[in-house]
């Protein structure tokens, strides 16, 4: 239910929106379609009512040849009705595909600009200082016999990996430890179906389709592999209407994403940190519209909590508005130091999409009414409202693995597990040489 009404009343700010982020969404095409289609049903609408008119004189007493004429024009309004429907399909459709790349609003605080346009939220620690010559963490994995490239891009192909060793207990630690974090703080755990309908990628703001699509789709199907947990967390209340007192629903979930990373041929091609699957465990929101902004603000402060807890160095950004992809009306990154790679790599992104995927999803709530009347939530006639969607991460694992070994590596060449991570891997406080 993407509302083309506010569109059309809106149309500078949404033109302008479309400008800031860079989108090369049609507004003008999308407008277009919208007036046809409700021309189209105007007309619709008419010939149904005529039909009605017909259809009630035929019940009253006739003349055959009156009759007959009746009859004859009954028919044609149904096969100018059959007609129109089916236009009406058509355009439905070819409006809701053309209107799947106008991006949400923007936050009024976003900077406006590229990537070099987003603006320090907060910094927290600084780099370590090393006093030996240092390794990049797939010289250390390589090591410490930690990963195993190449038998995987024998098996599957480039940007696939094998753990082994330690970093099989790195990887369900640190997916234990993340869960029951954000767990502690009221969010319900859940692990996630993998394989999920185009329709609800779609409805997510994600392009199942395409050239330059991340998503990998399963041939002779209409299904795809999940980028991210979010597309399932998304979809699991599809079609309903909430009750207002079950909000907020606070999730976290553990999955495996799956990424084709098209156009990114070239860029950090060098060990685990672009790769075509990996483990993640995402936060996921639904709230009411007045607190999604707080909300963000809590998830970046999990993420930042959970970060600090490690004991890394990372930086969070306030993303410029040509950064936030189509659904995010806000977007806080988070950068962490890779001493190894010497650079800070994205580990983390919390995003507010507001009602950009309730719309699609059709998440609704109705609001209880204040009165203390005993039927309430029954009989209640109050409008439903769609709920406020946010995502983020709160570990992935691939790039935490890159940020622990080579910000805990030791002269020796051994990596030391943070203190904290120790009772999920069994006690392990070190990795050493085999
Ligand atoms: P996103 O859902 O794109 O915001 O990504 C969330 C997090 O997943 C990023 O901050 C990265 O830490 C991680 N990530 C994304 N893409 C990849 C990839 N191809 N390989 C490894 N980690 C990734």
């Amino acid at each position: 239910a993407i509302d083309f009404k506010w569109i059309r009343e809106n149309k500078e700010a949404v033109a302008t929106n479309i400008r800031i982020r860079n989108s090369n969404a049609n507004l003008e095409l999308v407008l277009e379609l919208y007036d046809k289609l409700l021309n189209v049903q105007k007309e619709v609408e008419r010939l149904r009512a005529e039909r009605n008119v017909v259809a009630s004189k035929m019940k009253g007493k006739l003349e055959p040849s009156e009759r007959q004429k009746l009859i004859e024009e009954g028919k044609n309004l149904k096969e100018g009705l059959v007609t129109l429907e089916e236009d009406l399909l058509k355009l439905t459709d070819e409006l809701q595909k053309e209107a799947q790349s106008i991006p949400n609003m923007t936050h009024p605080d976003v900077p406006v600009g590229g990537e070099d346009a987003s603006t320090l939220r907060n910094m927290v620690g600084e780099p370590r200082k090393f006093s030996f010559p240092i390794k990049d963490h797939a010289q250390l994995g390589k090591d410490l016999d930690l990963f195993d490239f190449d038998a995987a891009a024998e098996i599957s192909g480039s940007k696939f990996y094998y753990l082994k060793n330690e970093a099989v207990l790195l990887e369900m630690g640190l997916v234990n430890w993340a869960v029951s974090e954000v767990m502690k703080r009221g969010f319900t755990p859940l692990t996630t179906p993998e394989i999920v309908r185009s329709s609800v990628v779609e409805k997510c703001g994600f392009q199942p389709r395409g050239t330059n699509t991340q998503v990998y789709s399963i041939e002779g199907g209409d299904q795809c592999l999940i980028g991210t947990a979010e597309i399932p967390l998304g979809g699991i209340h599809m079609d309903s209407i909430l009750l207002e007192s079950s909000l907020p629903l606070k999730y976290v979930a553990f999955s495996h994403c799956f990424r084709t990373e098209a156009g990114a041929a070239g860029t950090a091609t060098r060990g685990l940190y672009r790769v075509h699957q990996f483990s993640k465990v995402e936060m996921f929101v639904l709230c009411r519209p007045e607190e999604s902004d707080s909300f963000h603000q809590e998830l970046i402060e999990i993420e930042e909590s959970l970060y600090s807890s490690l004991g890394l160095h990372f930086k969070t950004l306030d993303m410029a508005s040509e950064d936030l992809g189509a659904p995010a009306y806000r977007k806080f990154d988070v950068e962490a130091w890779m001493p190894g790679l010497e650079r800070y790599g994205e580990i983390s992104s919390a995003s507010n999409c507001t009602d950009y995927q309730s719309r699609r999803l059709g998440i609704r709530f109705r609001p209880e009414s204040s009165s203390s009347s005993p039927r309430k939530g029954k009989g209640n006639s109050a409008p439903t409202q769609f709920v406020h969607t946010l995502n983020a991460t709160a570990c992935a694992v691939p790039r935490m693995i890159i940020c622990l070994l080579e910000n805990y590596q030791q002269e020796d060449g051994s990596v030391i597990i943070p203190e904290i991570l120790r009772p999920f891997m069994g006690g392990l406080h070190v990795i050493s040489y085999k």
